[in-house]
């Protein structure tokens, strides 16, 4: 049998099938067991099933290859972010994005209206106005592209500017992937994921990770875990893994997809506005060029047409399913602005579209149909 490799070697592609399995021996299993177990006899370095779990750690275990450093898998992507933001003092200043993700940010207007925090809420894609928020802050909450404007941060220069102030920066690195860009290796402290969305991947369960390369960080995040209490369910670990080993595929795929679709959307005349950094008339394409891997496979278009067109739209399509959420097999899309979180700063005919790996044609004549059905012209 033979040696184990060194998989920080390999690339994207070989790492998500190869890490993360049972140590090589006659007859060993290839995969790590569904661990269903509360307890452990004494003696041992886990002891409890709130502290660790065999299937857990086989899944750390590849997000740490991917991402650079050491993981640690929380219940919920939410979860894994409510961890950072327990590590900050009472009335500590943090600066976050006023249009990221919903969730993180109606979070952090709850913790800031209870003074837990003091949340400087900025513009992310303003790089001037993002550093100018640093002084004084303990902490640089980054997300990259931008959830759903897909506006693109210019992490190289922003994380440094947070790390030469002394801050703590994390990033949510969800909609890039590690395929995309490593924001530890960028000088971050924290790289975040809903595991929930690409690196699972089919769009069947809800879990979250936080890596990081500096270990006190990483006791402390252990700790918040541990008495937090947000752990995974050892079948979501072990289902999420096996989703991971096509990634890579699935990531390709997808946004081969979400580049020609985002090619023929803005030469369609119903359209106004097509957001995605992989055009090369958008805004973002040069910074996104100069530091990712790729653009992603999510777009976000602007139809020139009311609410409830862009209503009707959404439910009219028949592969593509109208829904929340994103990075699964399937193509999803919705109109934001149903949700009364979503922030002001997204236009109410504004379409999120998570591209899937289904054949682009069907897709496109899918996406042709709904206009058609809405009566949009
Ligand atoms: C979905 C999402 C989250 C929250 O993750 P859950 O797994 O739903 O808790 C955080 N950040 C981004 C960018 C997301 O898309």
């Amino acid at each position: 049998m033979s040696e184990p490799m060194d998989l920080e070697k390999l690339a994207t592609e070989s790492k998500v099938v190869a890490a993360g399995r049972p140590a090589k021996q006659p007859d060993g299993a290839l995969n790590p067991p569904i661990a269903l177990n509360s307890t452990f006899h004494e003696g041992g370095p886990v002891g409890y099933g709130r502290y660790g779990n065999e299937t857990w750690s086989a899944l750390e275990e590849a997000i740490s290859v991917l991402e650079g450093g050491k993981t640690l898998l929380f219940s919920s992507g939410m979860a894994a972010i409510s961890a950072v933001f327990s590590l900050l003092p009472e009335g500590a200043v943090i600066v976050a994005a006023n249009n990221g993700y919903q969730g993180t940010t109606t979070l952090l207007k709850k913790l800031n209206e209870s003074e837990k925090l003091k949340v400087r809420f900025i513009n992310l894609a303003n790089t001037d106005e993002c550093i100018a928020a640093i002084p004084g802050a303990q902490m640089l909450y980054l997300e990259s592209p931008l959830n759903p404007l897909l506006e693109v941060v210019d992490l190289p220069k922003i994380i440094a500017a947070g790390k030469a102030a002394g801050c703590g920066v994390a990033v949510d690195n969800t909609l890039a992937t590690p395929l995309l860009q490593n924001p530890l290796a960028l000088g971050a402290d924290i790289s975040i994921h809903s595991v929930t969305k690409y690196l699972s991947g089919h769009s069947d369960l809800i879990l979250g990770s936080l890596t990081t390369n500096d270990q006190a960080l990483y006791g402390r995040l252990e700790q918040s875990r541990r008495y937090g209490g947000a752990i995974a369910g050892p079948f979501e670990a072990w289902i999420a893994l096996r989703g991971l080993r096509t990634f890579a595929i699935r990531m390709q795929r997808s946004q081969e997809n979400a580049m020609e679709l985002a090619n023929r959307l803005s030469k369609d005349s119903r359209i106004s506005k097509v957001r995605y950094p992989g055009l090369a008339t958008d805004s973002y394409h040069g910074l996104a060029k100069s530091f990712m891997k790729g653009f992603g496979a999510m777009i976000s278009f602007d139809v020139k047409a009311s609410v409830e067109q862009v209503d009707l739209m959404c439910n009219s399509s028949k592969l593509i399913t109208n829904a929340t959420s994103l990075g699964g097999v399937e193509s999803i899309w919705e109109r934001r602005r149903r949700w009364a979180t979503e922030s002001e700063t997204v236009p109410e005919n504004l379409i999120r579209f998570s591209v899937g790996i289904e054949n682009v044609d069907d897709l496109w004549a899918d996406i042709q149909q709904a206009l058609n059905t809405a009566k949009i012209k």
